[in-house]
């Protein structure tokens, strides 16, 4: 199945690559890139894995959501250290408790709306 990234060139891949990893929520550049090529283990014990393998793996790799602290749950406040509220479905993993590449783009975007129907109200 081609995909948009299949035309990508390599220096077009590792761009799109460092862009996907900095508004991941992995804690670090490290993480993401250890988690990425795990995701990759299946296909590098064979090869080296192409540029555009590299950003596919790097779209679909889900991290604990920083909002919900991975539990998939809303939280309201904490006491003594736990979460709690009323506990809905977190609204930026979507209650999964963790986030890829697509939610990460979901709630840049609602942020931007958000951002811009209150900064000017
Ligand atoms: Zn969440």
């Amino acid at each position: 199945m081609a995909s948009r990234i299949d035309s990508m060139s390599p220096e077009a891949c590792r761009a799109y690559y460092a862009k996907i990893r900095s508004r991941s929520e992995a804690r670090s550049a490290a993480i993401f890139n250890t988690a990425v090529a795990k995701a990759l283990d299946p296909i590098t014990a064979e090869r080296d894995a192409t540029p555009q393998e590299w950003v596919k793996a790097a779209r679909a790799v889900r991290f604990p959501c920083g909002r919900c602290a991975g539990t998939g749950r809303f939280i309201t406040g904490s006491l003594n250290g736990q979460p709690t509220g009323p506990g809905g479905d977190c609204f930026r993993c979507n209650g999964t408790g963790a986030q890829d590449d697509h939610d990460v783009r979901r709630n840049e975007e609602h942020d931007k709306h958000y951002i811009a129907r209150h900064a000017f109200a």
